[in-house]
Formats: structure tokens, C-alpha cells, sequence
């Protein structure tokens, strides 16, 4: 018997199809990060049985938790707010950090996967609306951002990720999906990007994901479409 998880996800991709073949784009381009924070590891269990391999989290204690934990490990993605300090850990879990937003960050970052003789995969948060709320560095500085990390070795900047501003409707998330494909467009022409041809976008998340397919999303963040609503945060 399949069990909810499962279901939701193959509601998801059936959704994620849709969306592609209606902006005439590939399957392939499109994977989904399947968000589990506050999720006990049971779901990301289930989720696995589907063949879901992609998942993210935000805080780095408990993302360090299921890892050890869990038997057989699928990629995970970080998609937090990153302090300094947890760098290492991060560099030790994740295959993906989607949230850099200073220099100070990703010199850290570097700095341990120097270490280990290994690089790691980032993608630039920006605040595509300039939302005092959300984190991320805002579009004009971001030319800079990209430029400033370009020396750090052991990083591969693979894209740009983005929160819009919280709205109403999915559509109207619509022109800051495709204000940060935009700008990564622009910044691809600097080739500022690790492969310029294919630049990761990571933008949508369980109401709108399927617009940002629309505007060019590579990577959607799904949580309350897969696991439902979030248990509240231990205390
Ligand atoms: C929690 C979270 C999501 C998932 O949001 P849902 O609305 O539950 O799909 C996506 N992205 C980020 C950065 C998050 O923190």
C-alpha cells in the first residue's frame, strides 16, 4: 500500500511533468528538493521508497542527526540560514550549500573543503525582491558577490537560488521568478557562473513551484506539498 508521502510526491511529479511540457522544457532539468526539516527521518524513509534521492533541510544539528543516521545516504541540499561557524558541518553533510549570501560564507566554506581536497557546489541567495524579511545578497550587489568568490577554488558557484516575498497567489510570485532567471542570464554573459550553458536556478516551493518551472526553476523546494504541515520547532 503506498502510503501518503508517496502519494504527494507522485502528485508532485505528475505536476512537475505538466509544467515542463507546457513551457517546452526537459525533465531532466527539473529536480525536486524534497524539504524535510522538522520531519522525523521515518519520512524521509518513506520518501526514498519512491525514488526521491533529493532532499533539504535548514538547521545543521538535526541535518547532522539524520545523516548519521540514516542507511542509505540520498543528497542533501542546504537551504538554511548559514552560520560562519557551522561551515565545517556543512561541508561534512551536504552535497549542495543553495544559500550563500556574503563573502564571509563562502571564504569559510572554502576554507574546509580545501581541507578535505574536495569542492562544493553553491548556489548565490539573492533577494530578488527586496524583502527586508528574507535573506540573500540584493541583485545589485550580486555581480560583485559572484566576482569576489570566482578565487575561492574549492567552490563551484552552479546558480542562484531565491525566497520571493510571501503572495497571495502563485502568479503573482511569477515576475521574481523570472526577474532572478534574468539576472542569472546576466551574469552567465560575465561568465561569472562554474558552467555558464547551464546555470542552476532553485526557486518555487509548494504553492507556486509550478510557475517557477514555468520561468526556468532546475532545482523546486517542496515541503508541506510532500510531508504536510510542519510540526512546530522543539523548544
Ligand atoms: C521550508 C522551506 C521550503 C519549503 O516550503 P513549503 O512551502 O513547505 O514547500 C522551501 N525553501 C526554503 C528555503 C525553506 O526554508
Amino acid at each position: 500500500m503506498p502510503n501518503t508521502i508517496q502519494q504527494n510526491i507522485e502528485i508532485i511529479n505528475r505536476k512537475i511533468r505538466l509544467s515542463v511540457q507546457s513551457s517546452n522544457r526537459c525533465l531532466d532539468d527539473v529536480r525536486l528538493v524534497a524539504v524535510s526539516k522538522r520531519f522525523p527521518l521515518s519520512s524521509i524513509e518513506l520518501a526514498q521508497k519512491t525514488g526521491q534521492c533529493l532532499f533539504g533541510e535548514n538547521y545543521i544539528q538535526e541535518a547532522k542527526d539524520k545523516f548519521n543516521t540514516i542507511q542509505s545516504k540520498p543528497n542533501f541540499h542546504f537551504i538554511g540560514h548559514l552560520q560562519s561557524n557551522k561551515a565545517k558541518a556543512a561541508c561534512d553533510i551536504f552535497t549542495m550549500v543553495e544559500t550563500v549570501d556574503r563573502y564571509s560564507l563562502a571564504k569559510s566554506l572554502n576554507k574546509h573543503m580545501v581541507n578535505k581536497g574536495k569542492t562544493l557546489d553553491i548556489l548565490i541567495q539573492v533577494n530578488i525582491g527586496n524583502d527586508p524579511n528574507k535573506a540573500g545578497v540584493s541583485e545589485v550587489d550580486s555581480e560583485k558577490l559572484l566576482d569576489d568568490i570566482q578565487d575561492l577554488s574549492s567552490l563551484n558557484i552552479c546558480g542562484l537560488m531565491t525566497i520571493p516575498p510571501l503572495t497571495k497567489s502563485a502568479e503573482e510570485a511569477r515576475p521574481y521568478f523570472s526577474a532572478l532567471r534574468k539576472l542569472s542570464e546576466k551574469l552567465a554573459q560575465k561568465e561569472l557562473f562554474a558552467n555558464n550553458e547551464k546555470v542552476e536556478l532553485s526557486m518555487g516551493m509548494s504553492k507556486d513551484f509550478h510557475i517557477a518551472i514555468e520561468e526556468g526553476a532546475t532545482l523546486i523546494r517542496v515541503g508541506t506539498a510532500i510531508f504536510g504541515q510542519r510540526p512546530d520547532l522543539k523548544r
